[in-house]
């Protein structure tokens, strides 16, 4: 049983017994444990949402200019990444001498890449 249901069920047994202060108490008792159980999905959801950004981080290399999360086979932008912290991918427009040219529509940073984009060349 949570917290809110003990409060809610106390409140219940309390309204039959018409002590004014302390249905006024667990009201707000159970007010509070609402807000409370809100805050604590909120904050789960950020330490979810933080944890995954730290593996993103940990996961990052720099290669040829950019940068490459593991399991991505796209690279992303090194300039957005480290002036604001953006994951943002670069786009390919193609091949340019030999190479690959990335961009980024974010900033318009722009790389050649060479051969193979995969990050383990
Ligand atoms: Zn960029």
């Amino acid at each position: 049983m949570s917290v809110y249901e003990a409060v809610k069920d106390a409140l219940k047994l309390a309204q039959s017994s018409d002590n004014a202060p302390l249905i006024r108490d667990l009201t707000t008792a159970l007010i509070e444990s609402a807000q409370l159980s809100a805050d604590n999905i909120q904050l789960q959801q950020r330490v979810r949402d933080l944890e995954s950004a730290l593996r993103f981080k940990e996961s990052l290399t720099n290669k040829h200019g950019v940068l490459w999360a593991a399991g991505d086979e796209a690279p992303y932008c090194r300039f957005c990444w480290e002036k604001s912290k953006l994951a943002i991918h670069l786009d390919d427009f193609g091949r340019y001498e030999g190479k690959d040219r990335m961009v980024c529509l974010e900033c318009k940073g722009e790389w050649f890449i060479p051969g193979n984009r995969n990050q383990n060349d």
